[in-house]
């Protein structure tokens, strides 16, 4: 017998459903502070834990792989009932969470899948295929507003970090819409550039991102204009965009690029607002928060946590079930309705 199905048997854990009280630890790993969308998350998920009655150890590890692992086996070692798991590199946490389900400490994967691992119950999440192909539909709607008599456009694309499984479906949802516009002559990828392999960002890093875009300028655009970026994520597209300004853009007769990009940070809305990056992605925390702790509650009372998708996220030893909310384009004719009046940005932090 397990010790947890020896505090099950002795009454320790207490059912959830009608309001009962809860009772549990769960420990939180979230990847990095550096991107307020994580803050948000980790902000989210201790207020709706706490308040459904569980106590929880929140830890950031700053997107250093070891330090998320050494917080993760520390939060087994503490005895925690859940954990939730917001991966670094989804491919390297299969030994710790075999011992997590050796004391059946149940695994809920939180926005990222984990990959490679039969240890994980549940994964929370938006549906990032739709994300990529709001972010493509965003920049050819941009590019038909800014530059519609201009065809061919020139695109340059960039993806997320290439241990994170969503970056795949990111860049493949887009894909799916641009690659017909290539097909038809519409879009050309002036560097030729394509592909995860080729135009991944490690570990998102917006510095990352500038230094290409830097290079992609100097190699390919210098008698010649880019019209669009395919950005994947708000933190590459502030680099993206202090390179395009670096060369000119967005000034004078050089119309600034149609720059998307994904999480809806301060920085980027007011970007929007200025009329530099053209939209992003509105993923509500909150609800995503939401979803979790409903796993959680349900997982811990012995239960059936609601899914909605059953088939798209292979981890590679099995199909874990999952939870998608739906991702929200935000431009600066919709920003307002998106984030103000949604409650998850006051006025004063954007003006
Ligand atoms: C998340 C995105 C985020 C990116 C960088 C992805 O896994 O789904 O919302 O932009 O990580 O933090």
């Amino acid at each position: 017998m397990t010790f947890k199905s020896l505090l099950a048997s002795a009454g320790a854990v207490v059912l959830l459903a009608g309001g009962a009280y809860a009772e549990g630890k769960v420990g939180i790993a979230m990847p990095t502070k550096s991107s307020a969308r994580w803050i948000s998350d980790g902000n989210s998920m201790v207020e709706q834990f706490t308040a459904a009655g569980y106590e929880t150890d929140l830890q950031y590890a700053e997107d250093d792989i070891p330090n998320q692992l050494a917080q993760i086996e520390n939060m087994i070692t503490k005895g925690v009932d859940v954990l939730v798991i917001a991966a670094i590199d989804g491919t390297t946490l299969s030994n710790a969470l075999e011992n997590a389900a050796a004391l059946g400490i149940k695994v809920i994967a939180y926005d990222r899948l984990i990959r490679d691992s039969g240890n994980v119950d549940y994964y929370a999440t938006f549906d990032n295929f739709k994300v990529g192909v709001l972010q493509a539909t965003n920049l050819v709607n941009g590019l038909n507003e800014r530059f519609g008599d201009q065809k061919p456009w020139n695109v340059e694309l960039f993806g997320g970090s290439p241990d994170d499984n969503n970056a795949y479906f990111f860049y493949n949802g887009a894909m799916s819409v641009i690659q017909p516009l290539i097909d038809d002559g519409s879009i050309n990828i002036a560097s030729g550039q394509m592909g995860m392999d080729t135009v991944g960002t490690l570990r998102w890093d917006g510095s990352v991102a500038q230094a290409r875009m830097d290079n992609l300028l100097s190699a390919h655009y210098t008698d010649q204009t880019v019209h669009g970026v395919l950005s994947p994520y708000d933190g590459l597209s502030i680099g993206i965009l202090s390179s395009l300004k670096g060369v000119g853009y967005g000034s004078g007769d050089q119309p600034m690029p149609i720059v998307t990009g994904q999480d809806a940070e301060v920085p980027s809305v007011k970007s929007i607002l200025a009329g530099e990056q053209y939209s992003t992605i509105f993923k509500d925390t909150r609800s995503l928060a939401g979803v979790t702790v409903g796993m959680a509650d349900a997982l811990l009372a012995g239960g059936e946590p609601e899914i909605n998708d059953t088939s798209t996220y292979d981890n590679g030893v099995k199909v874990v079930p999952s939870y998608l909310l739906e991702p929200l384009p935000v431009t600066a004719a919709n920003w307002e309705e998106r984030l103000i009046d949604s409650g998850y940005y006051t006025m004063d932090q954007i003006q």
